[in-house]
């Protein structure tokens, strides 16, 4: 393995346009003779770093793959019995090289461009089936981030949706028996929110004192599987909102929180063959009663259709998101856990309703028989009725029994002094469970003699009957399925996906190797240190890459979203403030032209959001900035910048702004998620910021696996350290760290090699290059459309920076084509859209990201002209914007091969604009996707099958 398979430099084949003949062809189009020559220009003097990145030279894939093993081989696995929410599973191998490994699946983008999501929307749907039909209840999202964080979320949606008069304002009851990370997380988002959380014994009655809502857990921390159908009904006599965090495997044999009475279920499905990842990334759920829905954080799939009436899965009710509702919205959350969802939903496609019920019947069979054991032997148990989780007490002896079952390979959760607990899971054997025995001083297992559930919480009631969930049984019949739905996609391995603000690039296969390796992805995040030392080195020696490329002082990347790493960052600036007793400085300025998680995250922060203007060149306005500041010197928090801003300029003036916040008093946020414009070249901690967040799912390589798992560390300079995210598992909170953000330490750690490796392949050169490239191929498409679609905002010599937007509004003016309509006609070029219609309303953004070969781009920019073409067509009355191809497209294969067709234009124009179309197509599965009428009448779930064969029937 020493010897070098291959001589090129990895950068060489993560950069696309990277033959000299290519950059010259590039160069001469924007008018320039060298890259560093264009940067020079388009990279203000003012914020240029001066000296290169320190960081260890470019490794060879094979190289990186050596140290990978070297760190995977510091960490020790065992039979990981810890539970406290996180338990092994066996993620079936169908599933995790098809869908996990596959990057038609992982490289694919969030679906907001419908019509070429048809596939994950359907895999996301049946998630939000299984969920519903789990809890017993009838809406469901498509995702949150992590457990903790859905109970803070249910929380926060309680604190809306109660509208008793006298409960509303009321306090907020945690029972004691909930996971203590996910405690740990409501009490630090309450802080900052200002509203009272109690933590009390539920079990044993409501407290007094007017309450918003309560959080019950089923099964318990403990393991405790107790009836709450009283409690329930005392908290809604009472005006209280109610949520279960419940198990999804447990719920196959016990009652659903829906049938007890509950408005809100949350949970996580990790357990449903997710690998544990050392704490994540692994996909939350949520699900409501009926009424909730608009209330509902994250994103969720519904049922619509297509302009030829044939029903089409699209992302629903997204008025409730950031991106409109900015800092009114229901959540700051935008990347969640797709991927992880799509695993969950898989592995209940491949069990079916018997296979679940069966797994969760031996789980609980196991874990009785390990109880009959330690009975047997005298140990008391806390609780005689569980599922698969047993809370031991063992008087001054748990360390010794820790240490006994460590000794045999295996983890147990040490609670304190006294008391040990056990948590048994899919891939339990007897074996392992006479071996915990032993280690608590009991002798091997026997039979199972009692502690059957108790008839009072036995589920009664089917679940997962949809077809789905029962004919894909065979491996077989599963692989095709998600082929099938895979195929229905446009993702990454098939076009580039010039979304600007999300940067595309390169997943490479090599960066993605380690994720699946035992060694990392079979680690308990509250694995014992000694454990786990490859992936704390790993972790640190990441963090402090990111710290010197960004030019901060540390870093944390516990985050597990760009919109987390926002929220850590603004709550890291209000610790600061209140170490120096400002607690009026709660006002965060956020220009116009702002991503909506800003706002979203800084309400979250109990903080006041101003709105600074834009001014006509895209920039900061600052006569108004000059005035918001003047207003609100006394109680200024901090602005929350972009940069470069999200229309794609760099602000000559920055450290000017930065310079004017100071003075007031103010921190400076600098919105990372474009660092793919910076790397190598400027460094927010140097040229003014106190704080940002970077986004791993972007600049960093992560794939964004249809809406995420994502990573959003925070960097921060040195005074803010002491405010950077604790641990949520700490008993007590931490000295010098500030309120956990994620439910275990390191977040989503289980996709952070992917980074850790792309950064050893680059190394400081070759990460300062992909920068230079960026700008090239940026530049080098706003010269080539400007002409045909005017780039709206330019800096220093006319360049942008690592993105352009294209104003089509005059177009559409002219010619009533839409934006939308040219971003659906490209479908038919077999391209993903850019982003449409963000920052500024009818444009798009491209970004190209270094990682596209000029050929791709050129083939970007003939579709581009061609349809530019298409709209003088209108423009000539060749057809009427109605009876265009844009407004018509995408194009299925039905719509062309149809025998009435009654078109102004040719079949051939339809499906083949272009020549090489002929050989390489890509047919959309659904045409022209009608949203509104989605939201007019939601469907959630998965719809009956009749709906697909008869689409007379689902027009009612
Ligand atoms: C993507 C993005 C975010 C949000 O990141 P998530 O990981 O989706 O939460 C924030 N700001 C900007 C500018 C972004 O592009």
């Amino acid at each position: 393995m020493t010897v070098q398979s291959t001589p090129t430099a990895f950068a060489d084949r993560h950069i696309g346009a990277r033959r000299q003949a290519d950059v010259d062809t590039m160069l001469k189009a924007i008018g320039y003779d060298s890259v560093d020559g264009l940067v020079e220009v388009a990279v203000p003097d003012s914020i240029r770093q001066e000296t290169a990145l320190k960081l260890q030279d470019a490794l060879t894939e094979v190289q990186v793959l050596a140290e990978l093993r070297k760190l995977a081989s510091k960490n020790k696995t065992a039979v990981q019995m810890i539970g406290q929410g996180y338990y092994d599973t066996v993620t079936p191998p169908v599933i995790r090289r098809n869908i996990l490994e596959a990057p038609a699946w992982y490289t694919a983008y969030t679906p907001y461009q419908p019509e070429i999501s048809q596939g994950r929307l359907e895999a996301l749907l049946n998630f939000q089936t299984m969920v519903q039909d789990l809890t017993g209840l009838p809406v469901a999202n498509a995702s949150l981030l992590d457990e903790a964080t859905a109970v803070a979320e249910a929380v926060l949606l309680m604190r809306r949706a109660n509208k008793s008069k006298t409960a509303k304002d009321g306090k907020t009851v945690l029972d004691a028996d909930l996971l203590p990370q996910t405690i740990a997380i409501v009490k630090g988002r309450a802080e900052a929110l200002g509203f009272e959380v109690e933590v009390t014994d539920l079990s044993a009655g409501l407290p007094d004192g007017e309450i918003n809502g309560i959080v019950l857990q089923q099964p318990g921390v403990s393991g405790r599987v107790f009836d709450h159908t009283a409690v329930i009904a005392d908290a809604k006599e009472r005006g209280a909102l109610v949520t279960v965090a419940a198990d999804l495997l447990a719920l196959t044999l016990i009652t659903p929180p829906g049938e007890q009475g509950a408005d809100v279920a949350v949970g996580t499905a990790q357990r449903f063959g997710v690998p544990l990842f050392f704490g994540g990334p692994h996909a939350a759920y949520m699900a409501v009663r009926e009424g909730m829905e608009r209330t509902l954080p994250g994103r969720i799939v519904g049922v619509s259709k297509d302009n030829a009436g044939v029903p089409a899965y699209r992302l629903a009710l997204q008025t409730r998101e950031q991106h409109i509702r900015r800092e009114k919205a229901t959540s700051n959350i935008c990347t969640a856990q797709a991927l992880l969802a799509i695993v969950a939903s898989m592995y209940a496609v491949y069990h079916g309703p018997e296979g679940l019920k069966a797994i969760a019947e031996t789980v609980h069979g196991h874990a009785r028989v390990l109880a009959s054991a330690l009975q047997k032997a005298g140990r008391e148990l806390v609780s005689e009725t569980f599922f698969d989780t047993l809370t031991v007490r063992v008087p001054g002896k748990a360390e010794k029994v820790i240490a006994a079952a460590e000794a045999r390979g295996i983890n147990l959760r040490l609670i304190d002094a006294d008391t040990v607990g056990v948590s048994v899971d899919e891939t339990t054997t007897p074996e392992v469970l006479s071996a915990v025995a032993v280690a608590f001083g009991a002798g091997p297992v026997g039979h199972a003699a009692g502690f059957e559930l108790p008839a009072s919480v036995v589920r009664t009631s089917d679940f997962l009957q949809h077809p789905v969930f029962n004919t894909h049984r065979s491996e077989t019949q599963l692989l095709r399925y998600i082929r099938k739905l895979s195929d229905r996609d446009l993702a990454l391995d098939r076009t580039m996906i010039p979304l600007g603000s999300c940067t595309m690039k390169l997943n490479a296969t090599a960066e993605m190797e380690a994720i699946s390796w035992p060694e990392f992805a079979s680690i308990h995040p509250f694995a014992p240190d000694h454990q786990t030392a490859g992936w704390r080195e790993l972790i640190e020696d990441l963090e402090a890459d990111l710290t010197e490329i960004t030019g901060y002082d540390q870093v944390s990347i516990q985050p597990n979203a760009g919109s987390q790493g926002e929220l850590a960052g603004l709550l890291a600036i209000r610790g600061y403030h209140h170490s120096r007793g400002d607690q009026q400085r709660t006002v965060c300025l956020i220009p116009a032209s702002a991503h909506g998680t800003n706002a979203a995250s800084a309400v979250l922060a109990g903080m006041k959001v101003v709105v600074v203007a834009t001014a006509a060149d895209g920039t900061i306005d600052h006569a108004d900035l000059t005035a918001k500041i003047e207003a609100n010197k006394d109680v200024l928090s901090c602005i929350m910048i972009t940069y470069p801003s999200t229309h794609g300029v760099y602000d000559a003036d920055v450290r000017d702004v930065c310079d004017a916040i100071h003075a007031a008093g103010g921190q400076v946020y600098v919105d990372g998620a474009n660092l793919n414009a910076l790397v190598g070249l400027a460094q927010p901690g140097k040229f003014g910021g106190d704080v940002s967040h970077l986004n791993l799912h972007k600049t960093f390589c992560i794939p964004h696996g249809g809406g995420g798992p994502g990573v959003g560390p925070v960097a921060a300079k040195a005074h803010l350290a002491p405010f950077m995210p604790g641990d949520a598992n700490k008993a007590v909170h931490e000295e010098g760290h500030g309120v956990a953000i994620s439910a275990s330490r390191y977040g989503s750690a289980g996709v952070l090699p992917i980074s850790w490796a792309y950064v050893k392949l680059m190394g400081g050169q070759g990460l300062t290059e992909a920068t230079k490239s960026a700008l090239l191929a940026a530049n080098y498409v706003a010269s080539r459309l400007d002409e045909h679609f005017p780039v709206l905002y330019t800096g220093e010599g006319g360049l942008v920076a690592h993105e352009c937007i294209l104003d089509l509004r005059e177009l559409t003016a002219r010619t009533g084509v839409t934006a939308e309509d040219v971003a659906k006609r490209l479908i038919d070029f077999g391209f993903h859209a850019p982003t449409l219609a963000f920052p500024v309303a009818g444009t798009l953004m491209v970004e190209p990201t270094e990682s596209e070969d000029l050929a791709e781009i050129d083939r970007f920019i003939e579709a581009m002209i061609t349809i530019r073409a298409e709209i003088e067509q209108v423009a000539g009355g060749d057809f009427t914007v109605e009876k265009s191809p844009l407004r018509n497209a995408p194009h299925t294969a039905a719509a062309v091969v149809n025998s009435d067709w009654d078109r102004d234009y040719p079949r051939e124009q339809a499906a083949f604009p272009v020549h090489h179309l002929k050989q390489d197509k890509y047919f959309p599965p659904v045409g022209r996707i009608d949203g509104a009428a989605g939201d007019r009448n939601l469907v959630c779930s998965c719809p009956p099958l009749e709906a697909f064969e008869n689409t007379a029937d689902f027009e009612n």
